[in-house]
């Protein structure tokens, strides 16, 4: 039997699932990541799980086909990490570089986290039996993966798919990691509808936002904007217009484009915020969306925590 090793990098958690020859998931393991981390100290804590993994498996490495990692970050087509929004420190860091020091034996591949996830809904999940897809996760960031003509694009660099960084009101809004302010995200991610919230609250609006963290803004998380939503809160309804318009808008952009009709979303915010973010979405793609009669889908994506796992055993196929 052959193993394949899929390593899923986010924000908050690292994933790490072994695949057998069957595509079984026969091992997991969950690890809290260090978002300030230097790159050596990201790559050694890496190494030591992956060793850790190794050794506490009864099998050989010869048996492992190779490793793929997904960062939440634009990784050029040498496994660079060129830009992170949630890990800055990592700019520049050569992953797939520092990996094969390590692990000169084992194939290693670092690709973008929703590059992966794409890969995997397309093939197992809300994207099957469609040519053209975009999946876009919704979570701390935002950052989508293409499928054109049923397979991944990733453009002349590697950077294809960094759309939560398109532009829609530049100059305004939050600052991103991407060094810009008025980004897709710095309008509709997880972490920046915080400081949306928390620069309305400072300006005066009332909200059940305030007692919920007992005054204290720097204790807001978009979990406290949904309970505050489901309470009727008119602070977290306009917050969740406000995501649900940008994102709208967002697939209108690839609509008229690319010309994708298959939009799979997932991530935290798609997922925790669920049916009423979806409609808001919709509806403000049919706003605006006058191609009307072609069908468009916007879908949940099917996959939910494994995905990255999945997508990334994908490419050592
Ligand atoms: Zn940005």
């Amino acid at each position: 039997m052959k193993y394949r090793l899929g390593i899923d990098i986010g924000g908050t958690k690292i994933a790490y699932g072994i695949i057998n020859e069957d595509g079984v998931i026969v091992y997991r393991y969950k690890t809290a990541t260090n978002i300030n981390a230097s790159p050596a100290d990201f790559l050694q804590t890496l190494a030591a799980d992956i060793d850790g993994i190794l050794r506490a498996q009864a099998f050989s490495r010869e048996d492992l086909i190779g490793m793929a990692l997904g960062f939440p970050s634009y990784v050029d087509n040498e496994g660079v990490i060129v830009m992170s929004g949630s890990m800055s420190n990592l700019r520049g860091f050569d992953a797939r570089g520092g990996l094969s020091q390590y692990f000169p034996d084992i194939r290693t591949i670092v690709d973008n986290d929703a590059n992966i996830a794409a890969i995997a809904e397309h093939k197992y999940g809300a994207g099957r039996g469609f040519d053209h897809m975009l999946y876009t996760a919704v979570s701390t960031g935002i950052g989508s993966g293409f499928i054109l003509n049923g397979k991944i694009y990733r453009g002349a660099y590697g950077g294809a798919g960094e759309s939560g960084h398109m532009l829609i009101t530049p100059d305004d809004g939050m600052l991103c990691g991407c060094d810009n302010c008025g980004c897709f995200m710095s309008n509709a991610s997880g972490c920046m509808i915080i400081g949306h919230a928390a620069k309305a609250i400072e300006g005066g609006r009332a909200s059940v936002l305030t007692e919920m963290v007992g005054g204290d803004l720097e204790k807001l998380t978009a979990a406290h904007i949904n309970q505050a939503f489901q309470s009727g809160d008119a602070l977290a309804t306009e917050l969740l217009d406000r995501i649900g318009y940008y994102l709208g808008i967002y697939i209108y952009n690839f609509f008229v484009s690319v010309n994708t009709n298959c939009y799979v979303l997932g991530g935290g915010m798609i997922m925790n915020f669920g049916d009423p973010l979806m409609r808001r979405i919709r509806a403000a793609f049919d706003r605006y969306n006058h191609y009307k009669g072609q069908e468009v889908y916007i879908k949940f994506a099917e996959l939910n925590e494994d995905v990255g796992i999945i997508g990334a055993c994908e490419l050592l196929i």
